[in-house]
């Protein structure tokens, strides 16, 4: 995420950064660094001089020329100020209503049916909601087919009705539909057009004033940049919306919809996405992006993945099993397959303070595991809970199987061994013992 950007703030700020002594024109020098940092960033002309004017205003204010870390103090007053251009807090959305009616905006292909699916899919599972998606877009039957995938994917009912070419009374029979079948929240997927033009403003207009949602979201490309900013300008104006969802954040964006959007419209980031999957969805937190943005990675965001994913049940059942020497191919599939929940290993390894940089250039394969639990399967039940029976000729048997090599075969089960020794000292309060084995 913002790769570019974050490397050129980086070494925008490192100029300062081991200096004992600044002076004005080190921090003229190094503004003008950020400036050009933004402005690469595909972020707003005025945006990037007005910040960039505030940073240097803070920083000769707060005597940042006579403080003994002047690079430390800089970073800071450069992450205050990107969370502020941000949108400053995280802002959440109004689930008041009984359904809560929340519309979709945005342009085709913008990723609004994904998003629908991601936020009803949210809703569900972290909200407790039982949310209705419903189908508004009249024009392309496609579209329509593609809302009952999403829906089936995360187990969503899906309100649509092919025959009704009104979007208004499609929208309110949705609303009614929600109502007689117990659900709580109705999200409305709309037709998006290819530009902005006034056929769709009226359209969605109408469904506003036909409805009258809790929230109005419009959904945006970030890898359009500045164009991200202009459509969103042009949607606020007709539909005064309520919050902005950034979407494709996993692509090579540079970042300048992020920083611009919110100065520009005064609407808050409440979501972003960042992939393809269901799953690939996150609450904005300006705070945590400017740290990201800075190189600083997110360790609470990661901290509150792992929680998410935790299983106490399991935790405890897996424990048991390395007390007694139990632990098998089977309880590794399941470990592996929580750490995938959690996102994919590009997004994890950018919320550890510093990886991102260190990792810069190395292809970070998603599909790692894919080979490990191909072998895995391959198995059979016993070898999965007693490795010790892998002999040549099964492991021979194996990698036909999974269509992998002897070799990988040999190095998932040394991995094996080592992590199952690891865990059992760890077990055993020998903390002392595993810094021997590593000294070893
Ligand atoms: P709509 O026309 O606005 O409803 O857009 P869609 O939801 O059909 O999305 C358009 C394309 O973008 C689809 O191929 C989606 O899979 C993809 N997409 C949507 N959101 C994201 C995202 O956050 N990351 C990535 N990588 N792709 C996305």
């Amino acid at each position: 995420m913002f790769n570019n950007l974050s490397e050129k703030l980086d070494k925008a700020l490192h100029t300062l950064r081991g200096r004992g002594q600044i002076t004005e024109i080190n921090v003229a020098e190094t503004t003008k660094e950020i400036r050009r940092a933004l402005l690469d960033a595909d972020v707003n002309f005025k945006i990037a001089k007005e910040f960039t004017n505030r940073v240097k205003e803070k920083a000769i204010g707060q005597d940042v020329l006579t403080s003994l870390q002047p690079g430390q103090l800089m970073v800071k007053i450069v992450k205050d100020e990107l969370t502020e251009l941000m949108g400053g807090d995280a802002e959440g959305i109004d689930l008041s209503g009984n359904p809560s009616v929340i519309l979709m905006s945005g342009l085709q292909g913008s990723g609004k049916t994904t998003f629908s699916g991601k936020l009803a899919n949210f809703l569900k599972r972290k909200k407790s909601k039982n949310p209705l998606l419903v189908a508004c877009d009249v024009y392309r039957p496609a579209a329509i087919d593609q809302l009952h995938v999403v829906g089936d994917q995360i187990g969503v009912s899906v309100y649509s009705d092919k025959e009704n070419k009104n979007p208004v009374s499609l929208a309110q029979a949705g609303i009614a539909h929600a109502k007689a079948n117990g659900h709580n929240v109705v999200i409305i997927d709309t037709a998006g057009r290819l530009a902005v033009d006034q056929e769709m403003m009226d359209e969605i207009s109408n469904i506003r004033d036909a409805v009258k949602p809790q929230e109005i979201l419009f959904v945006v490309d970030s890898m359009t940049g500045q164009d991200a900013v202009n459509t969103a300008k042009s949607f606020n104006d007709v539909l005064d919306f309520d919050g902005v969802v950034l979407t494709k954040l996993d692509g090579d964006t540079r970042g300048g919809a992020a920083i611009s959007i919110k100065s520009v419209v005064d609407k808050p980031i409440k979501f972003i996405g960042t992939g393809e999957k269901m799953d690939a969805v996150d609450i904005f937190h300006p705070a945590r992006m400017a740290d990201r943005i800075l190189g600083m990675g997110d360790v609470v965001s990661l901290v509150e993945r792992a929680q998410e994913q935790f299983d106490e049940e399991q935790a405890r059942r897996i424990q048991k099993k390395i007390a007694k020497n139990r632990f098998g191919f089977d309880d590794f599939l399941s470990q592996i397959q929580q750490i995938k929940k959690m996102g994919s290993m590009k997004d994890l390894i950018g919320m550890i303070p510093g990886a991102g940089k260190a990792m810069k250039g190395l292809d970070i394969d998603d599909d790692a595991f894919k080979h490990i639990e191909a072998i895995i399967h391959s198995m059979t039940p016993a070898e999965r809970s007693n490795p010790a029976l892998l002999d040549a000729k099964r492991k021979k048997r194996i990698a036909k199987g999974s269509g992998t090599s002897i070799q990988e075969v040999n190095q998932l089960l040394k991995q094996f061994t080592q992590m199952s020794k690891m865990m059992k000292m760890m077990q055993g309060g020998g903390g002392k013992k595993m810094m021997q084995m590593m000294q070893n």
